[in-house]
């Protein structure tokens, strides 16, 4: 193992913090930033901060967004009384890509899992129900991945927001079971879509 110097060291230490980046990618990104114009760590390190400081979540709905309500919260156009549940922000964005959905939604930011401790009450089930007891929801789509995690999500859910007399739907298996909602294209996503199922 080599040793660099404390700053050197110190972004390699970083970059293997992120997902997907172990030691080696972590040290050939840091010798990327090092070895190129000082223009990129300068955008880089403006991007990063920037990111943090402007992207929050949107107090309707919990996706990420740089204005609160989010535009899909603000768009008068959808219609507000369907709400489509998915894990991440990134599933919205695939959602919308497929332009099929013209309802709303709402992001829990992961799924139940035991293995990994996360419980309902790490997602943002409590804003969820919160939403769904002030306004008027006609139906809920659960549209949580199909694997385990998914599956106990979308199961959970149904089960406590039932007898808030709301219609609760999942999407149909269109979706490969064990894959990820940002993985289906298009043309899959609104067959899934249109033909959920009422739940239990
Ligand atoms: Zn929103």
């Amino acid at each position: 193992m080599l040793y660099y110097s404390g700053p050197v060291a110190r972004l390699v230490d970083e970059f293997t913090k992120l997902p997907g980046i172990g030691p080696k990618t972590a040290q050939r990104l840091a010798f990327y930033v090092l070895n190129a114009p000082p223009e990129l760590a300068q955008g880089l390190a403006k991007a990063l901060v920037e990111v943090r400081h402007s992207i929050k979540r949107c107090t309707i709905c919990c996706n990420l967004t740089d204005e609160d309500p989010c535009s899909i919260c603000r768009d008068t156009s959808r219609n507000s009384k369907i709400l489509c549940v998915v894990e991440e922000p990134r599933d919205v964005i695939a959602m919308e890509k497929a332009r099929g959905y013209k309802g709303h939604y709402h992001v829990l930011h992961g799924a139940i899992s035991p293995m990994e401790g996360i419980s309902p009450e790490d997602l943002t089930i409590k804003e969820l129900l919160k939403r769904i007891k002030s306004t008027e929801i006609e139906e809920v789509i659960l549209a949580a991945n199909s694997d385990i995690e998914g599956e106990t999500t979308a199961l959970y859910l149904a089960r406590i927001l039932k007898p808030l007399g709301v219609k609760v739907t999942r999407i149909a298996h269109g979706i490969p079971v064990g894959s990820d909602l940002e993985y289906a294209d298009a043309m899959t996503l609104i067959k899934a879509l249109e033909g959920r199922g009422e739940f239990g």
